[in-house]
C-alpha cells in the first residue's frame, strides 16, 4: 500500500495500575494475571538501539507507552538516551497521569516534547467507572497542570467516549478545556484486543460527539498537522482553541497509517489490531549486528497488508444502533476470540 515508516510506539512495560474496563477488565488482569516478566523486557540500551536503527529508516517521531509508561523506574534516563539519536524531533509520552506532577519536569529536561494524558471524564464517580480505580483524579488534573508548566505543551487530553457510560460528559469535558491550553481529542472506543467484550452499540460515533460539541459551539475543519495525523482536527469559531476526534471505527485511516510499534519484550507490530509480533529481542540479544536488525525490520514494513479497520468496516455499517448490530458484533466477537489478538495494555495504545 505504499506506507512510509514515519512513527514508532514502544511499550515500556505491560504493567498499569488503573483497570479500565474498556483495556485492562479487572476480570482478566487480576492478582494472578502473568505479566511480562522483568528479565523479558528490552532494556533501556536496547530500546534505543532499535530506535537508532529505525530511526535510520525514516522514523522522525516516537511515543512512549504502556501499560503504563511511568511505572518503568527511571523513564527519564530513557528519554535522555532516545533524545540523543540523530534523526529523532519528537518524542511524546501517553499516560494516565497519575504519576505524572513529580516528574513532568524531569521528563522535560531529559528530553521528552509532548504529553498526552487520558482522561475520559471530570466527575469523580464517572472517572472512577471509566478506569476502575478509587479515584486519584486530583492527581491526574495536577499532572497536566505540572506537563504544562514544564513545558510539555499543548498537553493533549485522550478521552474514549463509551455509550451509557461516559458519553453524557462529552460537552462538560470540551466546555472545561475550551479556551485552556490543552487540546482534547475523543476516541472511539475500539476492539482491540480480546478481553474488553467491546460491542459496536458501545461505541458513539465521532460525527456523534462533534454534532453534540457542535450544537454548542459552532466548529470549523483544521488541515492535518502531520502526515499520518490519526485525528481530524476541529476549531472553535469563536478562536477558543481545538479538538480532535479519533474515529478508527467509522472512518477509518489505514491507507495513512505510518506507525510501527514496539512491544515491551521487543515484538515488533505493524497494526495495533494484529494477531503477532516479530521478534526483535532475540535478534538484540543473540549478536545480531545493526544491519542484520534494519534488514529484518525493512523485511517486516514492506510485507504488511494491514488494514484491520477498513476490513471491520467493510464487515459491519459502522452505524451502532442499525437493526442487525447485534449479529454483526456477535460475528465480530468470534473472529476476534479465533484471531487471538494482542491487548492494548500490552502493544501500547
Ligand atoms: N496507560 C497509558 C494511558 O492510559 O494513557 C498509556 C497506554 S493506553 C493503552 C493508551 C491509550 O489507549 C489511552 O489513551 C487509552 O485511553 C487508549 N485506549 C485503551 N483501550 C482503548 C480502547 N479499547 N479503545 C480506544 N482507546 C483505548
Ligand atoms: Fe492502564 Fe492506560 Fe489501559 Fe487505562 S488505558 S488500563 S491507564 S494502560
Ligand atoms: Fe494501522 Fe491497523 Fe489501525 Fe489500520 S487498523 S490504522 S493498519 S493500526
Amino acid at each position: 500500500m505504499g506506507r512510509p515508516l514515519r512513527d514508532l510506539r514502544i511499550s515500556v512495560t505491560d504493567r498499569c495500575n488503573l483497570r479500565c474496563p474498556y483495556c485492562m477488565p479487572r476480570e482478566v488482569f487480576g492478582a494472578d494475571y502473568q505479566f511480562i516478566d522483568r528479565s523479558e523486557l528490552l532494556t533501556f540500551e536496547e530500546i534505543t538501539r532499535v530506535a537508532r536503527i529505525i530511526s535510520a529508516q525514516g522514523v522522525r517521531k516516537i511515543r512512549l507507552t504502556g501499560g503504563e509508561p511511568l511505572l518503568r523506574a527511571g523513564l527519564e534516563r530513557l528519554v535522555e538516551m532516545l533524545a540523543g539519536i540523530d534523526g529523532i524531533d519528537d518524542i511524546a509520552l501517553t499516560t494516565n497521569g497519575t504519576a505524572l506532577a513529580p516528574l513532568a519536569s524531569s521528563l522535560a529536561d531529559a528530553g521528552l516534547d509532548r504529553v498526552t494524558v487520558s482522561l475520559d471524564a471530570l466527575e469523580e464517580e464517572v472517572f472512577r467507572s471509566m478506569s476502575d480505580t478509587r479515584g486519584p483524579l486530583a492527581r491526574v488534573l495536577e499532572g497536566i497542570d505540572a506537563a504544562r508548566e514544564a513545558g510539555l505543551a499543548p498537553v493533549k487530553i485522550n478521552m474514549v467516549v463509551r455509550r451509557g457510560v461516559n458519553d453524557h460528559c462529552v460537552v462538560s469535558m470540551a466546555e472545561h478545556f475550551r479556551g485552556r491550553a490543552e487540546v482534547l481529542r475523543f476516541i472511539e472506543y475500539m476492539d482491540v484486543g480480546e478481553s474488553n467484550g467491546w460491542r459496536l452499540e458501545q461505541v458513539v460515533p465521532a460525527g456523534e460527539i462533534l454534532a453534540a460539541i457542535e450544537q454548542r459551539w459552532p466548529l470549523e475543519a483544521l488541515a492535518a498537522s502531520h502526515e499520518g495525523e490519526v485525528a481530524s482536527r476541529w476549531a472553535y469559531c469563536d478562536g477558543l482553541g481545538e479538538i480532535g476526534v479519533i474515529h478508527s471505527v467509522t472512518q477509518p485511516f489505514c491507507q495513512g497509517c505510518v506507525r510501527a510499534r514496539l512491544s515491551a519484550e521487543g515484538r515488533l507490530y505493524t497494526c495495533l489490531f494484529a494477531r503477532r509480533g516479530h521478534d526483535l529481542r532475540a535478534l538484540l540479544r543473540g549478536g545480531g549486528n545493526d544491519s542484520q536488525i534494519a534488514s529484518r525490520i525493512n523485511q517486516i514494513w514492506t510485507a504488511r497488508a494491514d488494514r484491520y479497520s477498513e476490513l471491520r468496516s467493510l464487515r459491519q455499517p459502522p452505524e451502532a444502533g442499525d437493526p442487525g448490530v447485534d449479529g454483526a458484533a456477535a460475528s465480530a466477537q468470534a473472529a476476534r476470540q479465533a484471531a487471538g489478538r494482542v491487548e492494548m495494555s500490552y502493544i501500547g495504545g
